[in-house]
């Protein structure tokens, strides 16, 4: 799967929604379909072997909810395997979900880390993602 770029978005469908939904089910933080949800990209990292003290760094920063550390993880290789951490968000808060990537067609995105986060706490998260960044999991008719 491809998350980024010219993939990103394709004929109005929009495949990361559709995988999020499909590999989480329910949402983490409130247990309801993704009606009316919003889902980001907050974060990404190469995970690649040598990344290995990066990713470190990564997953350390996502357990501790250092958001703004997490946020300056930017660097995406479409020829890498990646790990994403993804925001969900709805009425109750919202979720962190990190997500391996793997470069390999055959094989699937796998969820690695599902950290639902109450609604206080997801007002740090909200203020640094901007409003275009917020992607519907159903398309608006
Ligand atoms: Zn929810």
């Amino acid at each position: 799967m491809r998350w980024l770029g010219e993939f990103w978005r394709r004929a109005g469908e929009d495949g990361t929604a559709k995988n999020l939904a499909a590999m989480l089910g329910r949402c983490p933080a409130c247990a309801s379909d993704f009606h009316g949800h919003y889902y980001a990209l907050f974060a990404v990292a190469i995970a690649r072997k040598k990344d290995v003290p990066t990713l470190t760094e990564f997953v350390n920063h996502a357990e501790v909810h250092n958001w703004k550390a997490l946020r300056e993880f930017k660097k995406f290789d479409g020829s890498s395997n990646n790990l994403l951490a993804f925001m969900i968000r709805c009425f109750s808060g919202g979720a962190l979900v990190l997500v391996r990537s793997p470069f390999e067609l055959f094989e699937n995105d796998e969820v690695l880390m599902i950290d639902p986060i109450e609604d206080g706490a997801f007002a740090e998260v909200v203020a640094l993602v901007p409003a275009t960044e917020w992607h519907p999991f159903e398309e608006r008719r």
